[in-house]
Parts: C-alpha cells; sequence; structure tokens
C-alpha cells in the first residue's frame, strides 16, 4: 500500500507552525542565534525518486554537525576500518561538547557524532589528505550527494563565528592532541571542523544527501558513484544510536529511524529502502536537538508506520 505523502507533510507543516513553543536558539554561535525561530521546512525522498516538499524546504540553513554523517562516510571511504582505532561505535550518554569521558577514556573519544569524535574523523581526514585537500574534497563531496550541488557552500561568516567562539572545541582539540588522538596542527584541525558545521544547504538538498543511506550506498546522486555498503550500514548504525547526543535514547524511542541533529535546527533521518528525510526548526530541546524538528518526525512516523522498530 503507497501512502500519499503530500496531505501528510502539509497537515505537520500546519499544526507545528501554529506551536508558540519552539525551543530554544542556541546562543553561543551569534549568527545562529539570530535566525528566525518561525522558519520549518521539510523534505521527503522515496526511494522511486520523488520528492515531496513543504514549508521552508528550498531555504538554506546551517546544517552544523549534521555534516558528521557525511564527513563520517568520507572517512571510512577514504581512511577505512583504522579510523576506529581512533574513535569509538558507542553512545555517549553527554553532552555534544563533553570533555569529561576523554580523561578516563585515554583520549578517545566515544563516537564520531559528539564534537571531540567529529574533531578526531576531520583530522584523519586531514592526515589522508593534508589541509587543503580536506576542505577541498569535503565540499565536492556534499555537492556530489546533492542534485544541484553548486549551491551547497562554506559559510564563511559562520565558520569564522565559531572559530571565534569555540572555546570548548578547542580545548577538546587539545586535550587530545595531548593523548595523541589528534595528529595536525589543532587549529587547522578545527578551520576544517567548524568549516563542515558551517555548511549551507536546504532541506530538499539535505534529503538528497541521505539517498545512499537510504539505498545502502547505491546511487548516492544522479550522477554519484556508489559508496560501500558496508559504509552506509555503519552510518546509518551509528545514526541510530549515537545520533542525538545524550536524546538518542529517547529519539529512537519516540522517532525509531537513524538520524542526526545539528545545532542549526536540521535533523537527517533515514527510513531504509524507503525515504530519505530532512527536516528544519531552529529552535532546540535541552539536548540541542530540534525540539519541532523531532516532533515532525514522530508525527510523520506515526502517519505512515516507517519506525524501523514496528508500528507504536
Ligand atoms: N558547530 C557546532 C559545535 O561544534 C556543532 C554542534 C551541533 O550541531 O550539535 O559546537
Amino acid at each position: 500500500m503507497t501512502t500519499d505523502l503530500a496531505p501528510i507533510l502539509t497537515a505537520i507543516t500546519a499544526q507545528l507552525r501554529r506551536r508558540r513553543d519552539r525551543g530554544v536558539l542556541p546562543r553561543y554561535i551569534a549568527p545562529l542565534a539570530a535566525v528566525d525561530p518561525r522558519k520549518f521546512g521539510l523534505a521527503v525522498l522515496e526511494a522511486d525518486g520523488r520528492m515531496h516538499l513543504a514549508g521552508d524546504a528550498e531555504e538554506p540553513f546551517s546544517i552544523q554537525s549534521i555534516s558528521k554523517v557525511h564527513a563520517l562516510t568520507m572517512a571510512l571511504e577514504t581512511v577505512g576500518s583504522t579510523l576506529w582505532t581512533h574513535v569509538r561505535q558507542e553512545p555517549s550518554g553527554s553532552a555534544f561538547n563533553s570533555i569529561t569521558q576523554l580523561e578516563s577514556e585515554h583520549g578517545i573519544p566515544r563516537n564520531p557524532f559528539i564534537n571531540a569524535g567529529a574533531i578526531v574523523v576531520t583530522d584523519q581526514l586531514i592526515t589522508r589528505l593534508g589541509r587543503q585537500q580536506a576542505r577541498h574534497d569535503f565540499l565536492a563531496f556534499m555537492r556530489s550527494l546533492t542534485d544541484d550541488g553548486a549551491s551547497v557552500r562554506y559559510d564563511e561568516a559562520i565558520a569564522r563565528a565559531e572559530y571565534d567562539s569555540g572555546f570548548r572545541n578547542v580545548a577538546l582539540a587539545n586535550y587530545m592532541r595531548t593523548f595523541g588522538t589528534v595528529q595536525n596542527n589543532t587549529s587547522a584541525v578545527l578551520r576544517q571542523y567548524f568549516h563542515q558545521c558551517a555548511l549551507t544547504m536546504t532541506c530538499r538538498q539535505l534529503a538528497e544527501s541521505g539517498r545512499f543511506l537510504m539505498t545502502g550506498g547505491r546511487a548516492p546522486s544522479r550522477r554519484g558513484m556508489a559508496i560501500a555498503s558496508r559504509t552506509a550500514r555503519t552510518v546509518a548504525a551509528v545514526m541510530m544510536t549515537c545520533g542525538h547526543y545524550d536524546g538518542s535514547g529517547s529519539f529512537a524511542v519516540r522517532v525509531g529511524l537513524p538520524g542526526k541533529s545539528g545545532v542549526g535546527g536540521g535533523i537527517l533521518a533515514i527510513v531504509p529502502g524507503i525515504a530519505s528525510i530532512a527536516v528544519w526548526s531552529p529552535g532546540l530541546n535541552e539536548q540541542g536537538n530540534s525540539l519541532l524538528g523531532t516532533e515532525a518526525l514522530e508525527l510523520l512516523v506515526e502517519a505512515t508506520g516507517w519506525s524501523v522498530l514496528g508500528r507504536a
């Protein structure tokens, strides 16, 4: 039975646009604190190629930590499984920028989706590719995953704002350097990490960028080459267990899909074999995940039965 998605998306958008409590904008990145909290976009790409859009789905926003999905993918494809000697695959149960576990765990971050782990992934890409090539290749990779890639870009103002105020990330990188987990100049690693976070994309483009996760690695874009099925499966597994920081468990209960959030208010979620979904609502919950974005996914899954864990 096929579900008619258009009315479902319209109803979810109308319902959530009326919400008064829209969560809190992140204050520690000035340009993100200035975004209109009423924005709401939803894009669903189905396996047969049909794209459904609602609300502000064509408006670019800062994807922030959703880029950790793509950086991990690129690292697994270029560095290979030795990546897992530098970062683990376990949920952290801690805040996205936590430093505490690093001391007891010998400088090895718990997973590639907390900030410490993502900084390590970026460091590994720089070791393999060099600074400039890593900057260039990551953007080229993101563009190759979307159908109109030319408009995907690094927002230099956001990257600079994060570089100027991202003291916690500076601490994480330097602390890991003392263990040798980070191997390159920490300023260079952070510059690249902040650029990744400062990528600007629309919900439609983000949903396209998750196509390879929906298809198990095949045909990541209309023109793209395949990504190893093992990479796609691994990345989806880490999204399922670690994609929402210390809110990963409740996201699994409420939505039941592999997903990754960003502090810009976006979430990428995958229904294996069926759909790639991107949602954007800038206000965040206590764990730094989009408040209404999570609710939109919960409503969508309720209406479609798409949870990989069965119908509620
Ligand atoms: N650029 C943000 C930071 O490093 C990413 C955090 C997020 O999106 O959750 O703090």
